[in-house]
């Protein structure tokens, strides 16, 4: 039998690299240890010595649900994946890839694609490390790098606590953290979740497993605060919890036809509002599908979503005036227990194939209103799913007391448009949500909030945006310090100065 025949895969393709040292034999696709390397000459990617988790090839079992994620836009196709059970698999998988300069990525959920993952790359797919703990007392929560938001809920709200996640519970504690964290219910009141992480545990390019803090390495804790997987692989943090577990707010649900009267009344409210209140504006069009609620299907809306976590006759009174605006098709805003908040914008539950943009505005003039009704209102050229405009300002405005790299705090919302289609349909989805993005532009600060950047906002260029340039040029010298090969460029990327 020959060497291809025994294992499914030609092991010498499998990244085209020499074998590593310590290293062992590919066996039924899944790569176990402790048989001897391929001697001389090009070897098999192996699994490294003292893997607890799964080393899987291409097209075998386990493969395929490993590289799985929310976003179908594009899965990765990494030469090998490790499906990492604890932090000393992580620790594993980056040797490796420094061993033999292969690049290196991350994978939780899929929520965010940025650059192509190709046969050359390794991928660690954090999916089985999920532990969340819980400190009721210090209101802090411990989670493992693949913990979703829904598993740290689970734990907190029992409790009477939760973290600052974001719309749905379904992200990544990680990612999102990294990335910023820019909650849609209790943001605007106490900030990015990437302000309050305690500590954080991080494998660096060397194959070191460090704990960050503030305190022993100020410059580390604030790029990857912001800087996402550039800086290492995360396989754990630390973070405060709150004390809320109930929130006056939900969704109300007006016709297309009202968009413009509703956003312009809105860009006066937000002025008014205090911090407790955070809120945002929809343009949607609902699929005519039998699966959308039948008010709806099939039409052009407008959703405003609401979160106040103040005294609810206080957030009826702020609401008031919006409500009163027109007739709503469904009023959804309630005194409700915190763990009803997926329902403020009823994300997809995923897999889909969602194409986005994003940007971040200064100000909703009134100009800028009937700018963004033009491109994504009901007389739009092409029916975008939805564009949001999401209020900034309040404790996201300001740095915390360990500063961070989540930049352009003075933006006063971001601006975010996902459509969900099929291939055929692509090109023209594509050149409707660049259409707003430059009908938007006489209010863009510039700059972009990096979690909402999509696969087509992954070049070095576009990834820039999302820091002023000092900032970036100190993550710059920050990624020469700690991956100077820029093993960790197969995200959003920022190249070593
Ligand atoms: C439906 C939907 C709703 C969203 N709502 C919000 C919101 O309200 N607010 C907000 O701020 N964002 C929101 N996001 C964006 C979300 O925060 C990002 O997509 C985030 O990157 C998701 O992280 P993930 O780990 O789940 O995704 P993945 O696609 O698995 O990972 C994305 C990236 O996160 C980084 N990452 C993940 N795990 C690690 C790790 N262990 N170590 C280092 N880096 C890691 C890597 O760079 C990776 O490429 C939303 C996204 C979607 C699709």
């Amino acid at each position: 039998m020959t060497e291809q025949d025994s294992i499914g895969v030609d092991r010498r393709h499998v990244l085209g690299l020499g074998a590593a040292a310590g290293a062992t034999a590919v066996l039924g696709g899944v790569l176990t240890t402790g048989e001897p390397a391929q001697a001389g000459g090009p070897g098999p990617l192996c699994a490294p010595a003292g893997l607890k988790g799964r080393a899987l090839l291409p097209g075998r079992p386990g493969y395929d649900a490993a590289v799985a994620g929310f976003n179908l836009v594009q899965t990765p196709a990494p030469g090998l994946v490790i499906a990492a059970e604890n932090a000393r698999d992580v620790q594993l998988a980056v040797r490796l890839a420094a061993q033999r300069r292969a690049p290196i990525a991350v994978l939780a959920t899929g929520h965010q694609p940025s650059v192509p993952i190709g046969r050359d790359a390794i991928l660690v797919s954090t999916k089985n490390m999920r532990e969340v703990t819980v400190d009721a007392r210090r209101r802090t929560a411990r989670v493992e790098a693949g913990a979703l938001w829904t598993h740290v809920l689970d734990r907190s709200l029992p409790q009477g606590l939760t973290g600052l996640n974001g719309s749905t519970p379904t992200v990544g504690v990680v990612g999102y953290t990294l990335g910023g964290g820019l909650s849609p219910t209790l943001g605007r009141r106490y900030g990015y979740a990437a302000d309050h992480v305690r500590s954080i545990d991080l494998v660096t390019a060397d194959g070191r497993l460090r704990t960050v803090t503030g305190a022993n390495d100020p410059e580390l804790f604030f790029g990857v605060r912001g800087g996402k997987s550039n800086f290492g692989l995360v396989t754990g943090i630390e973070f405060d919890l709150f004390p809320v577990s109930t929130f006056y707010g939900g969704a109300i649900i007006f016709d297309g036809k009202d968009a413009q009267r509703l956003l312009h009344a809105y860009r006066r409210w937000v002025r008014t509002v205090p911090e407790a209140m955070s809120s945002s504006v929809a343009l949607m069009n609902i699929p005519d599908d039998p699966s959308s609620p039948p008010p709806l299907r099939g039409k052009a809306i407008v959703s405003l979503r609401i979160c106040w976590t103040g005294r609810q006759d206080t957030g009826e009174a702020l609401v008031r005036p919006l409500r009163a605006i027109a007739t709503p098709l469904l009023d959804m805003v309630t005194q409700q227990p915190y763990s009803a908040f997926p329902a403020i914008h009823s994300d997809p539950a995923g897999p889909v194939p969602a194409y986005e943009r994003t940007a971040l505005l200064s100000e909703l003039t009134g100009d800028a209103v009937e700018a963004l009704v033009a491109a994504a209102g009901p007389g739009a050229p092409y029916p975008i799913t939805m564009v949001e405009v999401r209020h900034l300002g309040g404790a996201l405005a300001r740095q915390p007391r360990h500063a961070s790299a989540v930049a352009h705090r003075d933006a006063g919302f971001t601006l975010f448009g996902a459509g969900v289609t099929g291939p055929a349909e692509v090109p023209a989805l594509r050149a409707a949500l660049d259409r707003v993005v430059r009908l938007m532009r006489p209010w863009s600060t510039g700059g972009s909030y990096l979690n909402f950047m999509s696969v087509d906002e992954a070049s070095t260029r576009a990834v820039s945006h999302a820091y002023p340039d000092h900032v970036y040029r100190r993550l710059r010298r920050l990624k020469r310090r700690v991956d100077p090969y820029n093993l960790f460029r197969l995200n959003h990327n920022i190249p070593p100065a």
